[in-house]
């Protein structure tokens, strides 16, 4: 498998190097809004271990980025009124990966309401900054 590489785009956001629209940090992870949502609502979580995908990725690391992804499942339940999660976490090009350090897509889904396929559109702005706002009172209980 290839290494990892320091220089991927959630790398850099991690190291603060690029913008982002966080909605939640602790010691071992970091979730922030996806620019190309494919829900409104559609987060991020990545661990601060680097970690290129699920192959490397040490069994803490893991552990640690699942128990935030359903801390921001539960919150998005509330945030953006679901009526369900989906998780999706690709590893390796020919699972549909682009971006390489391990993350965990949490997408809060409607009811009838289909997925927009990965890489439809880049959002608004102002409609992440509003979405992660949503998130972070949600988390905040
Ligand atoms: P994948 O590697 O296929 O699991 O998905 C990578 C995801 O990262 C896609 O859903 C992209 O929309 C998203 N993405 C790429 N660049 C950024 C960025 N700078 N900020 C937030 N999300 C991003």
């Amino acid at each position: 498998m290839t290494a990892y590489d320091t220089n991927n785009i959630f790398a850099k956001i991690l190291r603060g190097e690029i913008p982002c629209h966080k909605v939640y940090e602790d010691e071992h992870t970091f979730a922030f809004m996806d620019i190309m949502p494919r829900c409104p609502g559609h987060t991020l979580v990545i661990p601060k271990e680097p970690a290129r995908n699920i192959l490397d990725i040490s069994p803490e690391s893991l552990a640690h980025v699942a128990r935030t992804a359903k801390k921001i499942a539960v919150a998005a339940m509330k945030a953006f009124n679901a009526d369900g999660i989906t998780l999706q976490q690709f590893s390796e090009p020919a699972s549909g990966q682009v971006v390489y350090h391990l993350h965990m897509h949490v997408m809060p889904r409607v009811e009838g309401v289909m997925l927009l396929p990965p890489a439809t559109r880049k959002e608004d702005v102002k409609a992440l900054e509003d979405h992660a706002t949503r998130l972070i009172a949600a988390l905040k209980g």
